[in-house]
């Protein structure tokens, strides 16, 4: 399956434990935890660990491991209800990684270490007016402080994928700006950039109607104009995420514009 690349390298292993710098009391979650090579080191270091994992026979294994402080849990972790935890630790599964980051980001935790596809972790850091700066790098880069670690060689890995890794590190921090809707920035990000090179202003007038915030015109009328003639691609985080604000206040002051 092309979603099952198991770590072998316990060097590589060993540097992902140093980089989630554990706490005994820590209850770590870990997303497809596979074989569990990964999870056995977890397990010495923590006192809790929480393994998800879709995939049946391995799901077996891993309660064959009998480790103690580890509660296996089988399903697809899209759509397992998560339970709260400290720490996320992971080698994932890199098709479900867009959509399990964007999941992750709506819990609160201390910190993930997290294996992603290389091209994935350059999204994820890529600033504003770069190629790949986009959806995903706004709200990571806008929810958390994230930092590439390392590229890890395609040998640490079995079988070897044909794409490089990157381990990721993730800091969440809490958005500063008074009165802001995390739901409504997250569904305005996404309308925003299925249109990344229009202008702002063309953009909010689609984005006004996928979102049923009313009369887009007069909408636009009470936005900084310096942003309106901008592109999506154009703006960082910090400035979306004040759009945000002023979007969310209009609307919700004046909802019948
Ligand atoms: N952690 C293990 C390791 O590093 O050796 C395995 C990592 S492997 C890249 C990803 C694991 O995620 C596989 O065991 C796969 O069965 C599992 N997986 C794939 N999709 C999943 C999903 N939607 N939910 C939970 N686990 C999933």
């Amino acid at each position: 399956m092309g979603d099952q690349h198991f770590l072998i390298d316990d060097r590589v292993i060993d540097r992902i434990i140093r980089y989630a710098s554990l706490e005994s009391n820590d209850t770590v979650l870990e997303i497809g935890a596979g074989t569990g090579n990964l999870t056995k080191s977890l397990a010495k270091h923590v006192s809790n660990v929480i393994a998800i994992e879709s995939d049946l026979s391995l799901v077996e294994k891993l309660e064959y491991l009998s480790l103690p402080n580890v509660k296996v849990i089988q399903g697809d972790a899209l759509k397992v209800e998560f339970p709260k935890f400290d720490k996320i630790v992971s080698n994932l599964p890199y098709s479900i990684s867009s959509d399990i980051t964007f999941k992750l980001l709506k819990h609160n935790f201390k910190l993930g270490v997290l294996m992603y596809q290389h091209e994935f972790a350059k999204r994820m850091v890529a600033t504003a007016g770069m190629k790949n700066y986009g959806r995903l790098s706004i709200v990571t880069q806008y929810f958390a402080e994230i930092q590439i670690m390392e590229i890890i060689p395609n040998s640490a890995l079995y079988p070897q994928p044909e794409v490089k890794s990157a381990i990721v590190r993730i800091v969440p921090h809490t958005p500063q700006l008074e009165g802001f809707d995390k739901d409504f920035f997250l569904e305005l990000v996404a309308a925003v950039f299925t249109q990344r090179r229009k202008q702002m202003k063309n953009v909010i007038i689609n984005a006004a109607k996928m979102m049923n915030l009313g009369d887009a015109e007069k909408l636009i009328e009470m936005l900084p104009q310096e942003i309106m003639s901008k592109r999506p691609e154009k703006l960082s985080p910090e400035e979306l995420a004040v759009l945000s604000n002023l979007i969310y206040k209009v609307h919700h002051e004046a909802p019948t514009i």
